[in-house]
């Protein structure tokens, strides 16, 4: 995620670039989507039959660029996830049918199983209901848990280890139209539907323990495994979708005026739809992987300046970082009230950073989220215990990429404006805080200029320390070694020394990592 304040601007010609296109910019507001009736016909499902589990691997080889598809072998155990969605954009709903496929990868039996349900998170405002819950074919009792962001499953018999279980879930959500208290993205307005956490997902687990933290309304949610994705979209024929992964069918039903989409993700932790019968987009092509970005057509000017962006930092970032294995990287304007949120294959950004005076962040936000997809997406974290790790990381990539492209002089105003003056009133208070504390831990107003600002500050100090052949061999090194895994602080620092022979503990110390 990108916070949204305070907000830093980009200095120089960067800044003047983006604010000039957007002087020029003009269109019309899109109607809220309740002020169109007659374009929200009530959709009627048909999906076509789930694939066979022999298909199921060779289908999600479609969300891959050629060549990365055999990475989908070490992934023959994720937990698959197979949606049925209905949405009516009208009713602001979605009727869900979902079939989970989980092997229990741990050494003793379960006797339950969580899942979370981030859509009823308090501060999203959202309402999921499950309806029913089935394991093999066979109603099982569940019970809601932690302000009903979870929900606990019954599985009798137990789940051996190595065992299989095969849940199917129905469920109703209900969206929002606003959500101001959080980062509202789960919400249907402006003509926008932004479907952030409408899938019930398995937590990962912290220490052997199931990931059960209600979070706080600041900082990312989301703390899930890499699984694998299909999910089928009813929706009215006028929408454009922008999702995770790669549409693999679209297919017109004979009733109501809807179609239904089918899209795979490929390794994946989560999956994220946005809808508006009102998008345009724009591509462009990054060696095989395709970028696209979905805008409003009054923010024409700044979609395609995010999509220029994006599909630079897509190219430098798979230089330092490693490959981008999916065939398809998306932006989507949303009514998102953080400056930008990560998901994976998927970015979305909030209306306010394409218009005024937020605009002069756009290319910071769309370099931060884009760094996201390695750091969270590829290499995932503890979000809610370690945030630095993928906050400070995707912050210090993205000043990395304008380091390389803005010049040196650009580049250390930005490094001042960016990351020194926003840590500065912290580290030399009595507020100064460790960079590597829960997201819990921080005051609301400490969060981001520690975790993010002053993160990034720890990571140039350890570039210092390192050498730069070290460092960017080190960060390549992480990547890789973490590729679709949890990486842990321990993981990142121990890793670190081995690429080299100077002892870094009492450096770490001095940033308050303790062992
Ligand atoms: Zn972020």
């Amino acid at each position: 995620m990108r916070r949204r304040s305070p907000a830093p601007g980009l200095a120089g010609p960067i800044t003047w670039l983006v604010l000039g296109f957007l002087l020029i910019c003009a269109g019309c507001r899109p109607a809220s989507l309740t002020a169109t009736p007659t374009l929200w016909e009530a959709p009627t499902s048909e999906p076509a039959p789930a694939p066979s589990p022999a298909a199921w691997l060779s289908e999600q080889a479609l969300a891959m660029r050629p060549g990365y598809a055999e990475e989908l072998a070490d992934l023959a155990h994720a937990p698959c996830y197979d949606l049925q969605a209905d949405i009516s954009p009208e009713q602001r709903t979605v009727q869900a049918s979902l079939h989970i496929t989980y092997t229990n990868a741990g050494a003793s039996a379960l006797s339950e199983l969580p899942l979370r349900l981030y859509a009823n998170l308090p501060y999203r405002q959202g309402r999921l209901d499950i309806l029913r819950a089935e394991r093999d074919g066979r109603p099982v009792t569940f019970d809601y848990a932690v302000e009903r962001t979870a929900v606990w499953l019954t599985l009798a018999p137990a789940l051996a280890p190595g065992q299989t279980a095969h849940i199917a879930l129905t469920y109703r959500l209900a969206v929002p139209e606003s959500a101001p208290d959080g980062y509202q993205e789960l919400v249907a307005r402006d003509g926008i539907m932004s479907l952030a956490g409408m899938v019930p997902l398995i937590p990962a687990r912290r220490d052997g323990a199931w990931d059960l933290d209600l979070p706080e309304p600041y900082g990312d949610a989301l703390f899930a495994e890499t699984a694998l994705f299909r999910f089928q979209l009813t929706l009215p024929r006028p929408m454009v979708a922008a999702a995770t992964g790669s549409r693999v069918e679209e297919r017109s039903n004979a009733k109501a005026g809807t179609r239904t989409d089918t899209y795979v993700s490929g390794p994946a932790r989560d999956i994220m739809v946005a809808l508006s019968p009102y998008f345009q987009a724009e591509s462009r092509s990054v060696e095989d992987i395709t970028v696209r970005s979905y805008f409003l057509p009054e923010d024409r000017t700044a979609g395609v300046e995010a999509l220029r962006l994006a599909a630079d930092g897509l190219r430098q970032f798979q230089e330092w970082f490693g490959a981008y294995p999916y065939r398809e990287l998306e932006l989507v304007e949303t009514p998102l009230l953080a400056a930008g949120m990560e998901y994976p294959g998927i970015i979305s950004l909030g209306r306010h950073i394409y218009q005024g005076d937020q605009s002069r962040r756009l290319p910071w936000v769309v370099l931060h989220e884009v760094a996201h997809q390695w750091w969270f997406g590829l290499v995932g974290n503890d979000q809610l215990r370690e945030p630095w790790l993928d906050e400070a990381l995707a912050n210090y990539s993205a000043w990395l990429y304008f380091e390389r492209t803005a010049g040196q002089q650009e580049a250390a105003a930005l490094f001042r404006e960016l990351f020194e003056e926003p840590a500065r009133p912290f580290q030399e208070t009595d507020r100064d805080l460790p960079i590597n504390l829960p997201v819990a831990a921080y005051p609301r107003d400490a969060y981001g200029p520690v975790v993010y600002d002053k993160g990034a500050l720890f990571l140039h100090a350890l570039r210092q320390e390192m050498g730069d052949e070290a460092f960017f061999a080190f960060l390549r090194g992480y990547a890789e070694r973490f590729r679709y895994r949890i990486a842990t602080a321990g993981d990142f620092l121990a890793l670190a020394q081995t690429y080299t022979p100077h002892p870094l503990a009492p450096f770490f110390a001095e940033w308050g990592f303790v062992k």
